[in-house]
This record gives C-alpha cells, structure tokens and sequence, in this order.
C-alpha cells in the first residue's frame, strides 16, 4: 500500500473515533438514565397531585421531586421544554385544591459548565466536518502540497505487466502504424534532428474487446519506456476538481518521466461533446476535458510524450480532441478476421492442453463476429469446462460448448420453468429453426434449446461460415421471417400468442425499418437515407433522431415497414404450415432433449431421426436407475 492510500485512511480513522465520541456524548446528553416508562411515571406524580415540591435545571434537566409523602425523587427531563409545556397548568391547580400549602418550585437556569458540556457533540460535529472538508480539498488537489490524493489512480505499468506485439495477434496494419511511435519513443533525437512532427495522440478506435488497451501496452513494451495508464471512468468523480487535477498529474508524471506515453483509456467517459447529456452538461467532466485540451495543447515534441486513448465510440468524441495538433493519428481497431481470429487462439491456446482433434482454423471459421476478448474467454471457458470433466486436455466439444455459452451467456438449468412454458419455448423456438432450415440464404442452425440462457427463455443459434461485408435485401427480409417465426408458431401451434417473441419482433421491426430508411431497399421510398440515426438518448448527444423528412414520408416509411413485417409473418405462417410435421417433430424432440445440435438438427429435418429418439426420456432413466441398481444387488 502506498503512503498516500495511509494518510487517506487515516483521514477516515479520526472522523470514525469523532463519530463514535459525538455519538456517545449525545446518548449522555440525552440521559440515558432516565428511561419513557420512568418520565410517563414522573407524569403521573404531576397527573395525581402528589408532587408538592420540585425543582428543574433548565440546563442539563435534572428535576428533583418531593412528593407528599416526602419521598425525594432525581429524574433527568429527556427534553425540559416539552415538560414545562406538559405541568404549565400543575402550579395553578395544585394551588387551588392545597390553599394552604402552595407548591414550591424553582427553576434554576442553566449552569455555565454543563451549558458548555452540552455543547461538547456540537463542536465534535463541526470538527468533523472541518476534517472532512481537509479530506475533500486534498482529494481535490485544492493546493498542490495537499494534491497527493488526486495521483493515487494513476498506475505507471512500465515496470508490472508490459505486452510486446508478439501479444497482439492479427492486427497487422494496427501494429505497423504504431510501429513509427515506438521508433520515436526509442529515437527521439532521430526524429527532432530532422525536424519532424510526431503526433502528440494516437487514438485507438473500434468495439470493445478487440485489442486496444492490449496494443497500447504493447507500444510501451515495445519502446521499453514508462507507461502511466488511466481509465477515463476513473475521472468521472464525486468531487468536481478531482479530474482536473488528476489530468494535470498525469501528465506532470509522464513529463518528469519522458520519453513516456499516457494512455488514457475510454476517453469516451470524458471526451464527450461538451454541453450534451441528459439534465444538463456535467460540470466535473467539462473540467476534466478542457484541461486534457490545455495539457495537450501545453506540450511540445521536446517533451517527448506520447498520448494514447482508446475508445469505442468515436461519434460521440468531443471534435476538439480530433483536431490536429491532439488526437491527430487515429488507427481503427477491428474484428478480427478469420486468419486474425486463428492468430488469436494461437495465443491463447499456446500454453493450454489441446486434444489432437482441436483444430484452430474451424474454430476461426465458426466464430465470425469473436474479438479478441471473446476468443480468450472462448478458451478459458473450454479449459474450465474440460478441468470440471477431469479431463487432460481440451476438446472439440468442450470448445463448441464454450463457442455457445459466450455467445448465448451461461445456461440456466436451476431456472424451473412449467410443462406449459416449456411446450411454449419449444414450438417458439422450432419455430425459428424450421423458418431458418427452409430460408435459402440463412446460416445453417448451429444449435436449438429451450434451456433458458442469459436473458432468454430459449435460443436457436445459427452461425455464419463465412465472412460477410455486406448483407443482401434477400438476407435481411429471411431475417425478419426467421426473427418472426418463433411468433408464427405460437399462433399456430398453441392458439395463444405470447410476450416471449418481443424481442424477436422488436429486431424484426428495427431490420425492416433500416431496409427502409437507410438502405434504401423500399422501391416507393428509393435509395435515400431518411433521419439521422444518433438517437441514443443515454449517450448524450442528440435527443431523440433528427428527422428530415416531411409528415408525408414518415407515413411512407411506416407503410413500407409495416408491409415488410406483414410479408415476413406471412411467409412465416407459410413455410411453417407447409412443413407442419417437423415443427411439431422439432418441439417435440426439444421437450425431450431440451436441445438440439447442428448434426441431429438436420437428421431430423431429413427425417432420417430413429424413432427411439422421441420416447419420452424419463422412462430411459427409470429404467436406467433400475439397472444400476439391479448391478448393486448383484
Ligand atoms: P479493448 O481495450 O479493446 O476493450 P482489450 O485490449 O482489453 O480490449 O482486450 C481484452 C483481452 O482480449 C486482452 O487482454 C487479450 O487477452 C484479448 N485480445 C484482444 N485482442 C487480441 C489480439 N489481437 N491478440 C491477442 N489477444 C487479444
Ligand atoms: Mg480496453
Ligand atoms: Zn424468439
């Protein structure tokens, strides 16, 4: 643990024993010894006359009481207002039934010293506060003496986990163009001599999980310099400053340090258009951007740092960090490719067991869409699976699990569903698989369940075999037929439909919709892009989709989508309805199995499914519970 992390607790140490103190004296002060039960006692001397003396310290409100029959009584007055508004009446009327002995009483003001005790949770309150306040203004580097606590995020990594390019598979061009940065950390001089102007940013874009914090960390390993990395979350902070601060830091560290580089990784938590969002601009991350501008601005290629960020959405970056002089070099990191994909797993894989059966390149084949970030978690998945099966290496089948379980969550067999529910889930899902089976340029069907998996209740997922840069209007009016299907059986098969396929119908609609208004595939409508698609609220930015189109059009477009969606349905009831016979065969192996693989899929549909595959399972294991304990008693 750092220094800085002890005085931070230490801070938070002498404000607990504050509270503790405080909280004692006040439960004193509160009187602790005189319970409800004892003052409603107190009461009833007053309700029944009996009391014929009593006096009451207005300060700490001890009252000390003589009843009529001289017992002497010392109680402490929870609250002395509240009584003397509860025997305001006492003095008069006890006066009036004992003329001859009237009441003595006395109120003795409060005394300095118990005045100033009382005092005593007052000032550890306020001195509470006053350590608070130190804590926040340090953490706020309010004065740089004090802005110690504004570094405790920063993590220079130079010297903990370093990558090199060796590390970062695939990604060739990436590498090639951050190659010229790592030539210039390691030969500045080489660079200044001539003249030249290295860009001060280097922004890594692309989805998350592709490789960009790994390709940053290997820009250090390779230049073999400092590396002082922090995370643009790390800046959005409770207290407005802290950001600020902890920009200047950084880059004051890396300076002391040069030739070093600055990552700042999701910058999209700080770099986003100023003045966008919901309830207003954010103050704090306004702070934190204007002064990474001023930083950057502030250094020149004699510092000898080079910043990099990372980010996932570039759309939403502030335009002042794009222009030149910033981020002035921006590389795209993309999905992999299939050979990427295999150069991947090969890194991965390198020091795992594999079975001879597992060959990489099918695995590339199978997993188009995988980043890098799935592919490792494609692997680890298969080795925690092959260890719980006790076996020695990894297998094809451990990996096609694994391949399902990332992309579709983990299965939930604990989730109970009912008989109904499950008859429900199975024709929906059939429904997909026979509408996908029967489509001629869907991906074949990789796998159907109605084991509920992550959100859903059921899935029927197909991969792609190939890579695709472009999506045909064939593809995508079968993908709102397919999407659709799940639906078509339910109104067919169970003559009640259900809210299990609303998010089927939610990406049918979003399909057809973009078919319409942005890639012109609507004969009425023409190739024409209807509306700017920035509409996602939570991002900041603009609210709700700018339209620029007339009333007219919205109508148009709405007739088109609708037309799409009532097409597909159709042609869902229809290829369902023609083939009748193996949805219902589907459902019902599904009801059995609870899933079907790609193999067995397409056995059934070819009806080439033994009989015995469709006997009801639970007789299967009886029976098999009854050998093995026949082999027992023998
Ligand atoms: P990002 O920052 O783009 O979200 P990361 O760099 O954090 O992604 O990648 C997460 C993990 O995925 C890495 O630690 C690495 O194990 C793996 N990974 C991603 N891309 C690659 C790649 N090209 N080669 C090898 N591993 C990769
Ligand atoms: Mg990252
Ligand atoms: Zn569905």
């Amino acid at each position: 643990m750092t220094p800085k992390k002890n005085r931070g607790i230490g801070a938070y140490l002498i404000v607990a024993v504050l509270l503790v103190v405080a909280l004692i004296f006040m439960l004193k002060g509160f009187g602790s010894s005189s319970t409800d039960a004892e003052y409603s006692e107190v009461l009833s001397y007053f309700d029944e006359y009996e009391v014929k003396e009593y006096s009451l310290d207005l300060g700490d409100g001890e009252l000390k009481l003589v009843l009529n029959d001289n017992t002497r009584i010392v109680y402490e007055v929870p609250d002395v207002g509240l009584f003397v508004n509860n025997i305001s009446d006492y003095r008069e009327n006890y006066n009036k039934k004992n003329p001859d002995a009237p009441l003595k009483m006395d109120y003795i003001k409060a005394s300095d010293s118990s005045w100033l005790l009382s005092l005593i949770p007052t000032f550890l309150i306020l001195g509470m506060c006053v350590v608070m306040m130190v804590v926040m203004m340090r953490q706020a580097g309010g004065g740089n003496k004090f802005s110690s606590f504004g570094k405790a995020n920063i993590r220079n990594q130079a010297n903990t986990r370093t990558a090199t390019f060796k590390d970062v598979a695939g990604a060739d061009e990436e590498k090639h163009e951050l190659e010229e940065i790592v030539d210039f950390l390691k030969n500045p001089k080489k660079y200044s001599d001539i003249g030249a102007r290295i860009p001060k940013g280097v922004l890594l874009m692309g989805p998350p999980g592709t490789g960009k914090t790994l390709l940053a960390r290997a820009v250090a390993g390779e230049a073999g310099c400092p590396f002082f990395s922090i995370s643009g979350s790390d800046f959005v902070e409770m207290f407005v400053g802290v950001g600020a601060s902890r920009v200047r830091d950084l880059f004051e560290q890396a300076k002391k340090n040069s030739p070093s580089i600055i990552f700042i990784d999701e910058i999209d938590a700080v770099g986003r258009h100023r003045g966008a969002g919901l309830g207003g601009g954010h103050d704090e991350r306004e702070q934190t951007l204007n002064q990474l501008l001023v930083e950057m601005d502030g250094f020149t290629g004699k510092d000898n740092v080079i910043v990099i960020a990372a980010t996932n959405r570039r759309d939403i970056l502030d335009p002042a960090l794009l222009r030149p002089g910033r981020f002035d070099r921006q590389i795209v990191v993309g999905y992999p490719d299939v050979a990427g994909r295999e150069a991947i797993l090969k890194v991965h894989t390198k020091n795992k067991p594999m079975a001879p059966d597992v060959e990489l390149s099918t695995i590339a084949k199978s997993t188009v869409g995988f980043t890098g970030a799935d592919l490792e978690n494609l692997v680890n998945e298969a080795s925690l699976l092959a260890a719980r099966k006790n076996k020695k290496a990894i297998t094809m089948e451990e990996i096609s699990e694994a391949t399902i379980k990332v992309v579709a969550g983990p299965e939930k067999r604990s989730h109970h569903k009912t008989e109904k529910e499950n008859r429900l889930t199975a024709y929906h899902e059939a429904g997909h698989a026979v509408c996908t089976y029967y489509c001629e340029h869907q991906d074949k069907v990789q796998q159907v369940s109605i084991i509920p998996r992550g959100m859903a209740g059921g899935y029927t997922m197909s991969l792609p075999e190939t890579d695709k840069s472009f999506v045909t209007k064939k593809e995508m009016e079968e993908d709102i037929i397919t999407l659709l299907g799940g639906r078509a059986a339910e109104y067919l098969i169970l003559d009640d439909i259900s809210t299990g396929a609303s998010n089927d119908i939610e990406r049918a609609t979003s399909t057809a919709r973009k078919m319409v208004t942005r890639y012109g595939f609507s004969e009425k409508l023409g190739p024409m892009v209807y509306g700017s698609d920035h509409n996602e609220v939570f991002l900041g930015k603009d609210i709700g989709s700018s339209r620029d189109y007339s009333e007219q059009v919205a109508a148009d477009i709405d007739n088109e989508v609708k037309g799409l969606i009532e097409t597909g349905y159709a042609a869902a009831i229809d290829i369902l309805n023609t083939h009748i016979d193996q949805l219902h065969l589907l459902a019902k192996y599904l009801l059995i199995h609870e899933k079907i693989d790609r193999d067995d899929f397409e056995k059934l549909m070819a009806g080439e499914m033994p009989e015995s595959a469709f006997e009801p399972k639970k007789a299967e294991s009886e029976s098999e519970e009854a050998e093995s304990t026949e082999t027992k008693s023998e």
